[in-house]
């Protein structure tokens, strides 16, 4: 799960690790408020910053929501040395749309904005940890290109990435801590600094279960504090079970609707960008199905898993998200009865038909127990499905439905 700026500070902060103060607002009226609080915190400058589950947004760019082809403004964090400006910069960013590198093109509507205090910094680096999954350990990766995309720097100049592995019998120790202060050339009070950082956000990474930890970038004050500028934390999904209190920091606004329907009925949905829909059992199978359809010449328009105890509600559920997608041109159902019977399917697909209007074609491929009995219930239904035997004749059919519809 993906979380935003100002929570993953918030988180940081409980774990004592330095970080830019600031406010999260969500509504104009609580600009002065926010401003008023950081002052009394110290602050004379400040930052405007768009919450969005997507990084890149001081180099993004701010488009009106009503019409997309006006240009607000450039960059989504704006550093401001006066209250006037920032209240400016605040009112053009809160609920337009804010395009990055990571957004894609529709962009996505700025809800939430931090207003932080503005630090001067002499340096910016890089900071990240999350599991190398090749290595089976975690890793700390750190830069002295700080504030430009870690990806960019892999990719031009790898030798500027130092990595520490940590063993996780005996976990992080202070001699990798000390290691990674020296190659980023760290000296003095900042030194000490930068060890009390990492090893708190270390902490931070194991207590909270993230899957990834990322500082970028982390700055070297004028005042020479080692501080948190940005902050990205992803947490762990399969962690959720024991950090109940997680569940409030999930911002379903960020999330594809289709998918935050689709959570609610248990049915796991990804959604794509081609044309065919897919209702499949099983994730392998899912996979698998996508794949012959590409191999086909068609696209297929998400990922369906209705799970291996498909019921008649979760099989209509599948259907009215498949078909609330625009894109999607033909549908293929191709359902192994193992522990799930084909004629429950079948059930579930014909009741599905009948409360929801399906006016594009479907193909249906269903193996395994009561395939037979199922067949028969389909053929008698009246409806207009394709049925198909095996997994090449299904994705034939459908490619075949998809040039004739
Ligand atoms: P990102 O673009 O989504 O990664 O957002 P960041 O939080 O990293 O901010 C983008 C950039 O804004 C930073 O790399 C800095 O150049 C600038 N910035 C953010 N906060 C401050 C600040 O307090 N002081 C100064 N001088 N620049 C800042
Ligand atoms: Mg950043």
């Amino acid at each position: 799960m993906k979380i935003h700026e100002y929570q993953a500070k918030e988180i940081l902060k409980k774990y004592g690790v330095p970080v830019q103060d600031g406010v999260a607002i969500t509504n104009m009226s609580e600009f002065d408020n926010a401003i008023y609080t950081l002052q009394a915190r110290g602050a004379h400058q400040y930052v405007v910053k768009s919450q969005i589950h997507a990084g890149g947004r001081g180099k993004g760019k701010v488009y009106s929501k009503d019409n997309r082809d006006e240009l607000v403004q450039e960059g989504g964090v704006k550093f401001s040395p006066t209250v006037e400006k920032a209240r400016e910069y605040a009112q053009k960013i809160l609920g337009n749309l804010l395009i990055t590198h990571q957004t894609g093109p529709e962009g996505k509507l700025v809800q939430t904005l931090f207003i932080t205090e503005g630090l001067d910094y002499v340096k910016e680096l890089y900071l990240g940890i999350l599991l190398d999954r090749t290595i089976g350990k975690n890793v700390i990766m750190a830069s002295t290109e700080g504030g430009v995309e870690i990806e960019k720097v892999a990719a031009e100049t790898p030798e500027k990435i130092i990595k520490e592995w940590i063993d996780p019998a005996i976990g992080f120790q202070t001699f990798q801590a000390r290691r990674l202060a020296f190659a980023l050339g760290l000296e003095g009070e900042v030194f000490k600094s930068f060890i009390y950082f990492i090893n708190q956000l270390y902490k931070a990474y194991e207590d909270t279960d993230a899957s990834l930890v990322e500082i970028n970038p982390m700055v070297i004050t004028n005042d020479n504090r080692v501080v948190a500028l940005d902050a990205k934390i992803t947490l762990d999904d399969n962690s959720m079970f024991r950090h109940k209190d997680y569940a409030q920091l999930r911002d379903i606004n960020e999330e594809d609707p289709l998918e935050v329907q689709a959570s609610t009925y248990d049915l796991n949905y990804i959604k794509l960008d081609g044309n065919v829909g897919c209702m499949v059992n099983g994730a392998g199978l899912a996979m698998a199905t996508m794949d012959i359809i590409k191999l086909a010449g068609g696209e297929p328009a998400n990922f369906l898993d209705v799970g291996g105890g498909a019921s008649k509600d979760t099989v209509e559920k599948g259907f009215q998200i498949i078909l609330s997608d625009k894109n999607v041109k033909a549908i293929l159902v191709n359902i192994f009865g193992g522990i799930v019977r084909c004629d429950r399917v079948a059930g579930g697909i014909i009741e599905a038909a009948k409360n929801i209007n399906i006016d594009i074609p479907v193909v249906v491929r269903l193996e395994g127990t009561n395939a037979i009995e199922a067949q028969k219930m389909l053929d008698e239904s009246g409806l207009n499905l394709i049925s198909a035997k095996g997994f090449k004749e299904a994705a034939e059919k459908i490619t075949a439905a998809l040039k004739s519809s």
